[in-house]
């Protein structure tokens, strides 16, 4: 739980920030953290920034608000059970997400975090905010339930932030999800509304999942969806352009707009401005379109050089292009060659194995 005490918003913002930080302070003694590993920064996960940011909140509809500054998009649910977070931004942040969380919505318990895919400037707050909150639980239950919230994810999230048996966790264990699921979703009402978690097999990474929230209208999409760079294909954790692709088609089966394409259902990305299906539908036609080219070069022979020298993303590279940071459009025509590459060898089929050399005949 953030806090439980009753306080008005008159009686002020100094006092919850210092109740916070008592908090934060006792949830952490309370937890025994593994030794922290530098976390993997193979490209393309989002590098850690190095201190905090400003943090800023918009309400989308119904329950649901997002939160912008903090590595990726925060989705905020707020009502009678509490709160509920879909990712947790950077972990340098996560004391500031703490307590502009609490300045929102003062006096709410921190039920559940749900975690679209592992990367760093997703679930980088986990290891504060888990033990902060503290999760629904009924019935006769044992000691140490309900302590802290619950952090939800695909299995495959969980795989990758813990480790090989045998190898050092690249993330610490008060970061890692508490439940997991393996099936295609997963379900929760909380707030006044069920909310589906649906699993994208490989598509940004193996573990992605969108969270729909089925009254309020809104989507939170994690980085399949991006407003500001080519799609993130994150082929080292089992991303992949068709798994991309085919879950930005199943988000437009999702989506349905109030009126001549606009509004209705909201989006909101891993990174970027808050959308509606029209820009859905806009950002799969580019990478279905991208994806198209590259792989009929890569039918034609063509090498990954002579790919990169047909600029097959020249009319896009102004909207989403970019030559700095973890995901350049070099990076993307790469990953993509390389993977339509692998799938086109896989799908050749095997060379007819040479009959065996006859034995010499004894005379
Ligand atoms: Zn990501």
């Amino acid at each position: 739980m953030i806090t439980s005490h009753p306080s008005a918003c008159a009686r002020g913002l100094l006092r919850a920030a210092a109740l916070v930080v008592v908090i934060v302070s006792a949830g952490a003694a309370a937890y025994v953290v593994a030794p922290r590993v530098e976390a993997q920064q193979n490209p393309p996960a989002a590098p850690a920034a190095a201190a905090p940011v400003d943090l800023h909140v918009l309400p989308v509809q119904g329950n649901i608000s997002m939160i912008v500054g903090d590595g990726g998009n925060i989705t905020m649910s707020v009502g009678e059970d509490g709160i509920l977070l879909v990712d947790t931004g950077l972990a340098a942040n996560a004391d500031k997400l703490l307590e502009f969380v609490r300045t929102i919505a003062p006096g709410k318990p921190l039920r559940y975090i749900i975690n679209t895919h592992v990367h760093a400037d997703h679930t980088g707050g986990n290891e504060k905010l888990g033990p902060v909150g503290s999760t629904i639980a009924g019935g006769n239950v044992g000691a140490g339930a309900g302590v802290g919230a619950s952090i939800i994810a695909h299995e495959n999230v969980l795989n990758r932030m813990s480790a090989p048996v045998g190898t050092a966790s690249p993330t610490p264990i008060a970061a890692w999800p508490t439940d997991t699921y393996f099936t295609k979703k997963k379900e929760l009402y909380f707030n006044g509304e069920s909310i589906v978690i649906e699993h994208e097999p490989n598509a940004h990474t193996d573990g992605d999942s969108f969270v729909y929230f089925r009254k309020s209208d809104v989507v939170s999409a994690g980085d399949i969806y991006v407003t500001t760079l080519f799609p993130i294909v994150d082929t080292m954790r089992g991303g992949n352009i068709n798994g991309i692709i085919d879950a930005l088609n199943r988000l437009i089966d999702i989506t349905i707009p109030k009126d001549k394409q606009e509004g209705g259902t909201y989006v909101i990305p891993g990174h970027g401005r808050l959308s509606d299906e029209a820009d859905v539908v806009e950002y799969r036609d580019m990478a279905t379109i991208i994806r198209d080219r590259i792989a009929d070069a890569v039918k034609k022979g063509r090498t990954l050089q002579q790919v990169k020298d047909s600029k097959p993303v020249l009319d896009y590279e102004g909207r989403y292009g970019s030559n700095t940071g973890f995901w350049t459009t070099d990076a993307f025509v790469t990953a993509v060659y390389n993977d339509l590459s692998k799938a086109a060898a896989a799908a050749k089929p095997a060379a007819p194995a040479k009959a065996a050399t006859p034995a010499p005949k004894k005379n």
